[in-house]
């Protein structure tokens, strides 16, 4: 699926060259050249991501983000801002932009900024889907039940709990003392091997070969990664 950016710039030179870069990169792009036709085109269509420029014809990128904010619309966005506009940036941050460039910018830079933003939107975006399934598991949320090829798998809560913190945090290195604090809480006797043991269940009781790995995975000296 390629993803879909909105550019809200007013330059047409940047409009050009950027829509160039970033079509080259794979994304489709949609561009509006003044802040009004921005917002409308940003709460009208879905977009992964907002580029927008802060200083705007008919309406500046701060008042355009905000607006859309105070309609719910929560597409992630960058702000590219002219060097020196450090009010800028604080005020930004408040509107709930997720990252600012400063004029001009590298292209490289622009591009790695933007894959980080939707890397992260999308992994905080899947834990709020109520059912979540991996090999022949299925996970439904808000019954807190688990079945195996259909069948029910008896978990402890706390295996239960462990096991959504993975599927919340799935495809990131997770330590045993992150874990801990996470799943047991900081009451919990300051143990370890419990995180191990717990680990253990899970994988007798989810993995088709819990000898091997498959979804939960030891990542050495750093602690656990669940992949599904
Ligand atoms: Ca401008």
């Amino acid at each position: 699926m390629h993803q879909r950016i909105l550019l809200v710039e007013d330059e047409r030179g940047l409009v050009r060259t950027l829509t160039d870069c970033l079509s080259g990169e794979g994304y489709v792009v949609e561009t509006a050249l003044d802040g009004e036709a921005g917002a409308r085109m940003a709460a009208e269509e879905n977009f992964d991501l907002l580029v927008l420029d802060v200083m705007l014809p008919k309406k500046n990128g701060f008042d355009l983000l905000r607006d859309l904010r105070q309609q719910g619309i929560a597409t992630p966005a960058i702000m590219l801002t002219a060097r020196g506009q450090v009010i800028d940036k604080i005020l930004g941050l408040k509107l709930g932009a997720d990252d600012y460039l400063t004029k001009p910018f590298d292209m490289g830079e622009l591009l790695a900024r933007i894959e980080a933003i939707l890397r992260r939107a999308t992994s905080t975006d899947q834990p709020i889907s109520e059912t979540f399934s991996f090999g022949d598991i299925r996970i439904d949320f808000p019954r807190a039940e688990v079945t195996r090829a259909g069948q029910p798998v008896e978990l402890a809560a706390r295996e239960y709990n462990l096991l959504r913190y993975f599927i919340e945090n799935r495809e990131k290195v997770l330590s045993r003392d992150k874990l801990l604090d996470e799943v047991w809480g900081y009451d919990a006797m300051p143990v370890t091997r419990t995180v191990d043991v717990h680990v253990g269940l899970l994988r007798q009781k989810l993995e088709p070969n819990p000898r091997q790995p498959r979804y939960f995975l030891t990542v050495h000296g750093l602690g656990y990664k669940f992949v599904g």
